[in-house]
């Protein structure tokens, strides 16, 4: 009786995502392959992915030495440790499949206060030489092998250890493949302790890594050169500007479908701390070695582009969040009740396409890679963005139509499009 209840909770995943096991298998050891290419792709002489360069750029580096690992792991503890003892905001989770409501803390905005502080204080103490951020630099691809090491390790801790105890696993992460449940994840909101091993790994040690690594390129100009482009500056602007402004409203993370939806797995751990840091800041990496001046109109232009895209993408959201919890006035909106009792905007930025926050967080991963100029490859982020946003819109939509039904396909009715009004 008990084995039912437990599979009836957990049943066997049977729908497959990229094209299933041998998918799963592929990305899971190429997309390290291409975090390590995109370390080395960008030096003094420009961005290349030939692969004579890269060969040639692997040999010039380690691959992980224990100095760099031990301070890539004192770096976690120390943000996990954060994590537990910097006060915070508790928040209600959404209910999940057993009825189960978890209690989170978002402690973001003292985190990075904390953070700043210290690399203030070290930048006064060093008179500006700041050694960490040289470290980062210097070390970048070592660093980004650590990252990998450690998804990997905390990947099959998390395989391992969603087998022992009544877990509440994820409906997609349950296929009994090895291969393909270790990528997607099977445990839905593993903890260890009071530490939310995703909402951690999610906001703390990628995120603010990415912010670190555009500073120390941002650094290493200025050591180099004696001053710093125009064009760096935008992009750290941006990009800090995006981490900084997301733990705000971290909150919010609380319904992404990364939380209610995905078990934790090399897929999240890898994105979130491999793929985030080490790959997103491509652009700073580039600029950090390759001088490009921006004219003001060129400025303007391009944080016009980041204005449009960050205001659809914060508008948007907010919008929905402050529909859902109730905050907006009665007549203000117009929307459809589904069966279960929760309500879709048919009014505002979701009258306009369904997905009209990915359009905003799209437009304005162009503002990071414009300032790069005409080398392609600092684009890899547009291009990278746009497929995860598009396949992530495919799997929400195939999560909504299931929960929704009919109601689903008269929200479609009522806003056509997916991304652009009128176009797509
Ligand atoms: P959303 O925040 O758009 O959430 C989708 C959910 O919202 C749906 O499953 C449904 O959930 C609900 N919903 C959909 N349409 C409506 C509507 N009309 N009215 C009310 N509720 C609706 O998606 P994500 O969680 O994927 O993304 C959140 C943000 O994070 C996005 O802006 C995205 O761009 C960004 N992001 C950034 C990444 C990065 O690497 N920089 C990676 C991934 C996301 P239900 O009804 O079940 O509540």
């Amino acid at each position: 009786m008990a084995v039912e209840t437990k599979q009836e909770l957990n049943p066997k995943t049977t729908h497959f995502e990229f094209s299933g096991p041998i998918g799963a298998f592929v990305l899971t050891f190429g997309l390290p392959l291409l975090v390590n290419v995109l370390c080395v792709c960008c030096t003094k002489e420009g961005c290349s992915l030939a692969p004579s360069h890269i060969i040639a750029q692997w040999k010039k580096t380690p691959f992980l030495t224990a100095e760099v690992y031990k301070v890539y792991l004192l770096w976690l503890a120390a943000l996990a440790l954060a994590d537990l003892i910097v006060p915070g905001q508790i928040v209600d989770g959404t209910e999940l499949r057993n009825g189960q409501r978890l209690k989170y803390k978002f402690n973001g905005t003292r985190v990075i206060a904390i953070l700043g502080a210290l690399l203030l204080s070290r930048g006064v103490a060093t008179n500006w030489q700041l050694p960490e951020l040289q470290f980062i630099y210097t070390n970048l691809t070592q660093l980004a092998n650590a990252s990998i090491v450690t998804s990997f390790a905390i990947s099959t801790y998390l395989y391992i250890s969603s087998f022992f105890g009544n877990k509440l696993l994820a409906l997609g992460g349950n296929s009994h493949n090895v291969f393909y449940d270790f990528f997607m994840g099977r445990e839905l909101n593993p903890r260890i302790g009071k530490l939310d091993l995703k909402l951690f790994l999610e906001m703390r040690p990628g995120l603010l890594l990415w912010v670190l690594i555009d500073l120390a390129m941002v650094h290493h100009q200025w050591l180099t050169y004696g001053r710093v482009s125009a064009s760096i500056v935008l992009v750290t602007l941006f990009q800090g500007y995006y981490v900084i402004e997301g733990t705000f409203y971290e909150a919010g993370l609380v319904s992404m479908i990364d939380t209610t939806l995905d078990g934790l797995g090399f897929m999240l751990v890898f994105g979130d701390i491999s793929l985030v840091p080490f790959t997103y800041s491509l652009q700073t990496r580039f600029l950090a070695d390759n001088f490009v001046e921006l004219s003001w109109l060129q400025i303007a232009l391009i944080t016009s582009v980041y204005l449009l895209g960050i205001a659809v993408f914060r508008l948007s959201n907010n919008e929905k969040n402050k529909f859902k919890q109730g905050k907006t006035n009665p007549g203000e909106y117009t929307y459809i009740e589904t069966k279960t009792g929760s309500k879709l905007l048919t009014s505002g930025w979701w009258g306009m396409a369904r997905h009209i926050n990915y359009t905003g967080d799209w437009i304005s991963s162009w503002a990071y890679s414009l300032p790069c100029g005409f080398n392609l490859v600092p684009y890899y982020y547009v291009v990278y963005f746009g497929v995860l946003l598009v396949h992530r819109e495919s799997r929400d939509e195939a999560k909504c139509a299931a929960k929704y039904g009919e109601t689903w396909t008269e929200y479609k009715r009522r806003v056509p499009y997916k991304f652009f009004p009128y176009l797509l």
